[in-house]
Order: C-alpha cells, then structure tokens, then sequence
C-alpha cells in the first residue's frame, strides 16, 4: 500500500473534555486562567501603545471587573486591554492549545532582534511580562460554567464580536454590541458552582491567586437588594470600588526602594511567625534561567522542624501569578527552615507540582537558591559572629544534615558547622578552621568524642592525655554528629579521629614512642594482674589494657575502631532498633595509685575482695563517661562499705 499522510481525528467535545477536566486539580483554578488573561491583555495593550499612541484615545484606567449576577447565574470577568477582532478570535479562542500570547512573545523577540536590542530590555519601556503561554488557560472556564460569552473590541477597530460556546464541540462567532475597547467573558455557571457569585469566595481567590496582578481587580454585586437605602448603596460602591488584591509583588522591587517594615509585614503574612525574619535575603537569578526570589531566614526553628509531616518549601509564583506554596523542590531539605517566595517567567502558569519534581527551570533556581543562603551565611558568619551564632543555636543541626545530603556544596557546610571543645567554655562554639588554627604542631587529625551531655564529654577521662599534650578535643553531643563522620571524613586535609576509640598517640614522635615503651613495659609487668581483671569483667569487657589515654584517672572505656559509639546505640535502642551488645575495653592507668594498690592486693587479698573491688572500678568508669552503672544495689553496697572504712 502506498504512504499516506492523515490528520488525527479527534472528537472536539471530548478532547475538550479531558484538556478541562484533566489539565487543572481544582475548579477554582479558572478564575486565576481568567484574570491573567486580562492582566495578559492590559500588558500588551499598554506595550503596544508605546509606539501606537492612537490605540490608547480613550485614555483608559487600566483595570480587571469581575461582576456577579445572581438572577442569571453569570460571573463576568472584563478587562480593558487589548480586545480581540473576529480573525483573533477565532485563532485564539477556536483553535485548541493556541496561543496568542506565546505568539505575542515570539513578534516581541523578532522584533528585538531586527532593532538590535539586548533581549527584551531592548524593547522600549521593557516588554510586559506575560503569563500564558500554554493556550488552554481560556478553557479552564468550562469546569465552573455549561456555556461560555466572550464580548469583545479591539483596541483600534470600531467593530466588536461575540464569541459563544457551550463546549460540545462547536462555537459561533457574531457581531457584537460591545462600544469601549476591551473583552469580557460571562460565564454561565452550573447550578452546583454558584459559589463563585460570592464576594468573599471571589475575593478569597483573589488574594490567594492573584494578589500580586499588577491592576486593580475589583468585584461588583449586580444584583444589589431592590430596597437598598442611599447611604448603603453609596457605602457599597465605595467598597467595590477597592481592588482586592494589593498589586505590589515586593520580590520585584528593589531592595532599596523597600522598607525592612514593609519586608517584615510581607513575611508574617507569609509565614503567620509574628517575630518577624531573622534575616531577609532579596536577590534575582539572572544568566541560564531568570527569578526573582525574597528569602527569609526566621528568627527560631518551628516546632516540627523535624517532624516529617514538616511544611517546608518556597511559594512559586510564575509573573506575579501564584502557582502553590510550599514547593519543597526549590529547596534542599537541610535548608527546610528557610521560608519565602520565588517568581520566575520561565515556566508555564499551568505548571503542576508534578511537573516541578523534573524540571531543569526549578533545578537550577534550586542551586542558585542555594548557593545565595549559604553565601548569606558566610558573609553573616564574616561580618557578625554572634548573630551567626544564634543562628546557629537554632539551625545548626539542620545544616549539618546537608554535608551528608549534598556533595557538591558539602565543603562551604563544613566551613559553617561549629562545635564546643573540651578546652572551650561551656555554650561556646568554634569553627573547624579555628580549632585547626590552634592545633599544637605534632597533631595530626582533628580529635573528637561523642557523648549526650556536653558536661559528661567535657569531664571524660578520655581526654586527659589529649589535654597533657595541648591537644583540643571536639565534643559532638548533637545525635546528627555521630552519622555525620562518614560524610565529614575529613577537613583541611585532616582526619576526624574519635579519641575514645581504638589506639590514639599524643605528641610528638618521641614522645610517643617513649610512652608505648612505657606501655609495653607496664603490660609485661601487670599481665597477672590484667588477666584476672580480665577474668573478673568478662561479661562486661572484651579487653583489660594499660592505656596512653589517662593521666589522672585510674580508667575509663574504650571501643574498638569501628564500634558504634554508646550513645548511639541509647539512641538506636529507644528507635526500637536492634543492636546487639558489643564489649568495649577497659583501659587502665598503670601509673595510678588505686591501679598500683590493686594490682598489690592482686596477690595479697581474698578472691572476693578483689572481685567486688574490680567490679567497683568498672561501674566508676561507666559513671565517668556519663554511663549508667549496670548493678547499681552492688555499687551502692560497695560505696557504702568503703566509706565505712
Ligand atoms: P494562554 O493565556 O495560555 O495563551 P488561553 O487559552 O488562556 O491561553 O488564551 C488563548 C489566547 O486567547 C491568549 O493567548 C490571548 O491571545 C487570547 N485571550 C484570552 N483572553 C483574552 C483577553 N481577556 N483579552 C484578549 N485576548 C485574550
């Protein structure tokens, strides 16, 4: 058979259908298709005017209407804007998915590039930004209304049009009665949507959708009651008179020209967070995909921060035009707290939250975003330590999460992470550049210890022969601190090395090598001793060793390289999580009196003696890394008789 080209036939009516019924989730949507077309319109009226003086004669106040008829179940949406002749119409409004506005962008650039411009600022006055650009917009009225006006006059012409369709499949167009340039489109709505003829629930989408059109929409109740007194017809023409959206998009204007009052005003109504911001971060991404964005940085973490359930995200909006809150694609989790709005002309209106999971125009708002928060806070971190600081206090672990979660920014959050040292006051933090700045010169790594308490870190005998030697010792008592070592690995080169795990040398090379000498030597010399100790803990410990870690203490415990530290396993274990017990070692000050007299009475002394008196110096160590005692009626007993004596 020969190759033959055909045109799909498709049934209009049901095509229809699906664009109305599938392309938008909620009914309410049509109202904002509606008024951005207007607003559309007025722009490209107003662009047009610019070198066409003539079509604007009737020197118009730029305006949108939208007038409610309760008797004839009509909602009329009118603008003043550019107004379409019959051949329009019938491009625009008859062929599905065309859009006039796309075409007007496309002349705009055409024209840009014979006059020699610089992309749409070439233009003069600045091209309008238009909304639609998709071509379906129009068809959003058939979800509220069984039949659909549109009267119309061209700004420039002297001939108006009805367009008419009751959406099964066809539609007519014919002379009009329309005399002031301009369309309006009357919707007769279905019996169950008659709550669009409702000033609050208009007015209510308004504000939700709309708030940021650059013209005034006002509403007007055209079935006023038949008795209404003077003074209260006048009272309600003055309050329709009000636009009810405030038209001022403050992301679009420049910082200068905007009082912080007012930034803290558009927050709270943002947020609801009556403290106001914290920080209030203007900016616009220019290059690969133009936005504008306004970002806050609030003053405390919200409750729920770490809850799941969590809102978290950024309002988009697209030209003014509110498309969803809590978009959390522009945002990486870690910066969850971050709160405020981006508006960019480079998506489509009729964008779904779906389609913002792939999108290459959010991706890359989302690294510049990004970028600018972190940026922010290393200028904050330069130029007001102490307000970093509270910030810190506040967000600190929630920025931690982003070393794990994002690579390529992991080394800028690394810069920003601080900690309390052992060597530090208590509530003082300090950056990793400073701690290494203060590294004695024999140090190698970066030292660490992980406890639930900053005051039992900071008390730990681990510590003493890291302090002996000059050598600070960060204290991560934050839960999000132990699952970061792996991400961490290293800083300037450095490794993070857990000082209460396997072995650890202080100093220099000598110096260490003369205390494993000393170690070695104390080891033969205590080996009875150390196996009985052995024997005694054998449910407790794995190991009995001689340690390079103390100098005060007569012991403390020790894991293996690889075990999990104990605070994570309290914390697993209260997950409900299963983790097996691991033996830790118990490492002993051969230098210490108490060691010295015990391992004296190891020879001496009865069997049981010795016996309580090892379990005693076990359940001590447990109490000095902040640990619960295993027994504590048999450490009690124990204290008890000691003190006696
Ligand atoms: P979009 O707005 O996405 O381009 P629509 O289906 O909403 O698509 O509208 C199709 C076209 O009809 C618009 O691009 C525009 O050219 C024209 N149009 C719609 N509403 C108006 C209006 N109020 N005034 C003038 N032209 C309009």
């Amino acid at each position: 058979m020969e190759k033959k080209t055909n045109q799909f036939k498709a049934e209009i009516a049901e095509m229809l259908d699906l664009v109305v019924n599938s392309l938008y989730s909620k009914k309410e949507i049509f109202l904002r298709e509606l008024v951005s077309n207007a607003s559309d319109a007025i722009d490209r009226a107003k662009f047009l005017s610019l070198t066409d003086k003539s079509l604007i004669a009737d020197n118009p106040e730029w305006k949108i209407q939208i007038a409610a008829n309760r008797d004839a179940k009509t909602l009329m949406i009118s603008d003043n804007g550019t107004g379409m002749d019959a051949a329009e119409l019938e491009q625009n409004l008859g062929t599905i998915a065309s859009s006039g506005t796309k075409k007007f962008r496309e002349m705009l650039a055409k024209q840009v590039e014979v006059e020699g411009g610089d992309g749409e600022k070439g233009v003069p006055g600045g091209a309008p930004e238009l909304i639609g650009q998709f071509g379906v917009g129009f068809y959003a009225a058939f979800m509220v209304a069984d039949k659909v006006t549109v009267e119309t006059l061209k700004r420039g012409t002297a001939t108006s049009y009805k367009w008419e369709s009751d959406m099964s499949g066809s539609y007519t167009i014919s002379d009009g009665d329309r005399d002031f340039p301009g369309t309006s489109i009357t919707l007769h709505l279905r019996d169950d949507q008659l709550e669009y003829l409702d000033k609050w629930r208009v007015s209510e989408l308004i504000k939700k959708y709309s708030d940021f059109i650059a013209y005034p929409v006002t509403f007007k109740d055209l079935n006023p009651p038949a008795d209404e007194k003077d003074e209260d017809k006048k009272r309600r023409e003055e309050d329709e008179a009000k636009p009810l959206n405030t038209m001022v998009a403050l992301w679009k204007r420049t910082k200068k020209d905007v009082k912080q009052e007012e930034y803290d005003e558009f927050y709270k109504h943002l947020t609801h967070d009556w403290d106001g911001p914290f920080e209030t971060i203007p900016f616009s991404g220019e290059g690969a995909v133009e936005f504008k964005a306004l970002l806050f940085l609030p003053k405390k973490a919200s409750m729920d921060l770490f809850m799941p359930q969590q809102k978290r995200g950024l309002s988009l909006y697209v030209r003014n035009v509110f498309i969803g809150d809590d978009i959390e694609m522009l945002l990486p989790s870690y910066l969850r707290f971050v709160k405020g709005v981006v508006d960019s002309a480079d998506l489509p209106l009729n964008v779904s939250r779906e389609m913002l999971q792939d999108d290459a125009v959010i991706q890359k708002i989302k690294t510049a975003v990004t970028k600018k928060i972190l940026s922010t806070l290393e200028d904050l971190k330069k130029k007001d330590a102490a307000k970093y600081d509270e910030f810190y206090t506040n967000f600190g672990t929630v920025l931690k999460e982003g070393v794990h979660t994002d690579w390529s920014e992991a080394d800028r959050l690394k810069k920003l992470l601080k900690y309390p040292t052992a060597r530090g006051e208590a509530g003082k933090r300090v950056f990793l550049e400073d701690y290494v700045k203060d590294m004695p010169s024999t140090q190698k790594d970066i030292y660490y210890i992980t406890a639930e308490r900053e005051a039992d870190a900071r008390k730990s005998p681990v510590l003493e022969s890291a302090r002996q030697h000059g050598c600070d010792v960060l204290l991560w008592c934050d839960p999000v601190d132990e699952y970061l070592t792996e991400s961490l690995r290293d800083f300037d080169g450095k490794k993070f090395v857990d000082v209460s795990k396997g072995d650890v040398a202080f100093g220099s090379e000598d110096e260490q090598k003369a205390a494993k000498d000393a170690n070695e030597k104390a080891s033969a010399e205590l080996k009875p001793f150390l196996e009985s100790v052995k024997k005694v803990l054998e449910a407790n410990v794995s190991d009995v060793r001689v340690s390079t870690r103390l100098t005060d203490s007569p012991c403390c415990l020790v894991q293996q390289e690889h075990a999990m530290p104990p605070s994570m396993v309290r914390m697993m274990r209260a997950m409900n999580q299963q983790v097996p017990d691991e033996k830790r070692i118990l490492e002993i000050n051969a230098a210490h009196p108490l060691i010295k007299k015990l391992a004296d009475l190891h020879s001496s002394t009865s069997t049981s003696d010795f016996n309580s008196d090892i379990a005693f110096l076990y359940d001590a160590a447990l109490i000095a890394e902040g640990s619960p005692v295993t027994d504590g009626a048999r450490f009690a007993k124990k204290l008890a008789e000691l003190m006696l004596k």
